[in-house]
């Protein structure tokens, strides 16, 4: 079975890779309420196209200037490279005293992201807590300058994604630093989710997925099967697409924001393929718990093997994008050594 588990990851994490593109986008966004104001400013050579967002109607406003360095001027965050390779410039610190959502493990310093998720924890924390869920208990964001994690996630790193934990309730201050704090949703024997699971976690988590800012949401097969069995009107699935199916993701769901505008050297991840029905959905989901079947290996001639492996070009190395080099320089720190384990 677990030899089975990790094909299967490593099946979805060479499909979650895919291939993207930099988007040069138009700045405005049909989508939001706010207004977009371009300016090219430089951090420290870096120079690089930012968008200075101002939301209006909403009370609670970040600008994005919360970071300066040596009392120098302050800088707009700016999401550099892919969700799994890349950095965040000016990275600003989530809020300790929001209303409606409160820092899990905030000994660790991972609740940095870009000004987009800063806006996003506010709005959505609201619409949660409209929905009746006291507060949302947020997790690891990025780290003070994104980049890769000594320990823990392969993503996460140029503050667009967001652990958002299982919990309905605001905890207690003496908890947020301690672990075992979230709802484990999944049966992991059974693979199905547990008698935990309810309404208000199928709410929490299709609020995420109707935000137009959202990407993707990533839970654990288990419960992508128990929202198709609760989602009655097909006009729900594409959101329900937006929810993918990943293992773990029994205690936390993850969110990643699409690149914001203006954000040029953000790298887009390639859209899910559609399905169309919910019945898609749920047979997509419960594959994760198929076993494989066995590939024999294919049968090579030792000569014709010998041949083509002469001709194979080695593939060129994902190495770190330039800017944030120059960024993590400038700021001087290094580059931390990859070990990453989960998303
Ligand atoms: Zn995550």
């Amino acid at each position: 079975m677990k030899r089975v588990l990790a094909v299967a990851v490593l099946l979805c994490l060479q499909a979650m890779a895919g291939t993207s593109h930099a988007d040069s986008r138009l700045y405005g966004d049909p989508t939001s309420s706010s207004s977009l104001v371009a300016s090219n400013r430089s951090v420290s050579g870096v120079s690089s196209d930012v968008v200075v967002r101002k939301d209006r109607g909403t009370s609670v406003r970040h600008e994005r200037v919360t970071y300066s360095r040596g009392g120098s001027k302050s800088f707009n965050s700016l999401p550099v490279g892919s969700y799994s390779n890349g950095c965040l410039i000016n990275g600003i610190q989530a809020n300790s005293n929001a209303p409606y959502y409160q820092l899990y493990h905030p000994q660790n310093n991972r609740h940095f992201g870009d000004i987009t998720l800063l806006n996003f924890l506010d709005r959505y924390s609201r619409a949660v807590h409209k929905a009746g869920i006291e507060s949302v208990l947020v997790g690891d964001m990025s780290s003070r300058y994104g980049g890769p994690f000594n320990k823990g996630h392969a993503s996460h790193q140029i503050g667009l994604d967001v652990d958002i934990e299982f919990s309905l309730r605001r905890l207690p201050k003496s908890k947020l630093e301690t672990k075992g704090n979230a709802v484990l949703l999944v049966d992991r024997g059974a693979m199905t989710v547990n008698s935990n699971f309810n309404r208000k976690y199928y709410d929490m988590l299709m609020i995420a997925a109707h935000d137009p800012e959202v990407e993707r949401i990533f839970v654990n097969p288990a419960i992508k099967v128990a929202m198709c069995d609760m989602t009655k009107d097909e006009r729900e699935q594409p959101y329900l697409r937006k929810i993918r199916p990943w293992f773990g993701h029994a205690e936390h769901f993850h969110v990643r924001l699409k690149c914001p505008a203006g954000a040029v050297n953000c790298v887009r991840q390639d859209k899910p393929e559609p399905r169309y029905s919910i019945a898609q959905e749920k047979e997509e989901a419960l594959s994760w718990f198929e076993p494989k079947q066995e590939v024999k290996p294919a049968q090579v001639k030792p000569a014709d093997l010998a041949a083509r492996l002469a001709s194979a070009k080695p593939k060129p190395k994902q190495g770190f994008p330039e800017q944030c080099s120059i960024y993590y320089q400038s700021m001087n720190v290094s580059v931390p050594v990859k070990k990453s384990t989960r998303r």
